[in-house]
């Protein structure tokens, strides 16, 4: 692995999010909503995702900017970002199709909305949130300077930070004691830690 091959698995990495998500954006466009909570402050956390998970890194890998923060490439640390991405993206697929026709990319409520309990869904009831964490570690792995690589762990959790409590209290408002009861057995995104 070289450093030019590390941010184009970086890039391909980005580039394969679109794609898994693709079909389900155009899907969520079409499936009726019942309730859409926080929408200003929810189009900032995204932006600010977006700018630590695409922007940023995507500056660094274009321009080189900011040379300052640049580390030495470390081939191995960077085959493991390989890894973790490929991980990532395994389960943000397999998020989406236990998710279906419920998933937003915002807190919302459709139609006839299930709580989905099974699958990546069964331990875990944030394994979305998972797959992103998994993307910053990777792009921090991959991309060897300290701001475009870390950006994305600071970009993304702000917005799991600030979102998951709201929507916690959001499937909680919807589904009541069922939501309790899944909240009682399962972990936020990693089984056993947190
Ligand atoms: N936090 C989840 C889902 C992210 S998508 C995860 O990380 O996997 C966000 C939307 O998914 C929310 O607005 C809510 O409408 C929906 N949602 C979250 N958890 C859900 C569940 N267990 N079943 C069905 N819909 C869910």
């Amino acid at each position: 692995m070289t450093a030019l091959i590390a941010k184009i698995v970086w890039g391909l990495g980005v580039i394969g999010w679109f794609v898994i998500r693709y079909p389900h954006a155009r899907r969520a466009r079409r499936t009726p909503k019942v309730l859409r909570s926080d929408r200003v402050r929810e189009a900032v956390l995204m932006a600010i995702s977006a700018s630590g998970l695409g922007i940023v890194p995507a500056i660094w890998v274009f321009s080189g900017a900011p040379r300052f923060a640049d580390y030495a490439f470390n081939p191995l640390q960077a085959w493991i970002g390989a890894a973790v991405f490929a991980a990532a993206l395994a389960m943000f697929r397999l998020t989406h199709k236990a998710l279906g026709r419920n998933w937003s990319v915002t807190l919302e409520m459709r139609e006839k909305h299930a709580l989905i309990t099974a699958g990546v869904y069964r331990s875990v009831r944030h394994p979305m949130y998972s797959a992103f964490w998994l993307w910053a570690l990777a792009q921090a792995l991959l991309l060897p300077n300290w701001v475009a690589g870390l950006a994305g762990i600071v970009g993304f959790g702000t917005l799991f930070f600030m979102r998951m409590p709201r929507e916690e209290r959001m499937m909680l408002d919807a589904f009541g004691d069922e939501y309790r009861a899944y909240m009682a057995r399962t972990w936020r995104v990693l089984p056993g830690v947190f």
